[in-house]
């Protein structure tokens, strides 16, 4: 479908590979050793360009959630009332995902595991309740 493919350019391509290859990766500076996502060319913290890929191990907790009753495209139409929620992974970095439970279920910090699914067509990392 048009319009819904991730942007691979940039530094944000390794993240998408990575996915594709059945791991959610994260940016590791060696300089200060921050950890961060969204994939950018320099450290947020210290701004130095010498990141590293490494691989999440799959904890996570839920940091904050919006349930959407409506779909602003019509690739989500068969999808709502869906949630998209912020989670912070065990290692630091926090990512835009879906957590795969009901709605009313969803708590703030509850404790979450890594589940790779696929979604039109492109690996996406989303989370179940540990
Ligand atoms: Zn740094």
């Amino acid at each position: 479908m048009s319009g819904i493919a991730p942007d691979r350019s940039g530094p944000a391509a390794a993240y998408w590979d990575a996915l594709d290859r059945g791991r959610l990766c994260f940016q590791r500076c060696w300089s200060c050793g921050a950890a961060q996502l969204p994939a950018r060319e320099e450290c947020t913290t210290c701004l130095s360009p010498d990141l590293a890929w490494e691989a999440a191990a799959g904890g996570a907790r839920l940091i904050s959630w919006v349930v959407y009753h409506r779909a602003y495209h019509d690739a989500f139409a068969d999808m709502v009332p869906y949630n998209v929620a912020v989670v912070e992974l065990d290692e630091g970095p926090r990512l835009i995902s879906n957590i795969l439970a009901p709605n009313d279920t969803l708590r703030i910090d509850m404790p979450l595991r890594l589940e790779l699914g696929r979604r039109f067509d492109q690996a996406i990392p989303q989370f179940r309740p540990a």
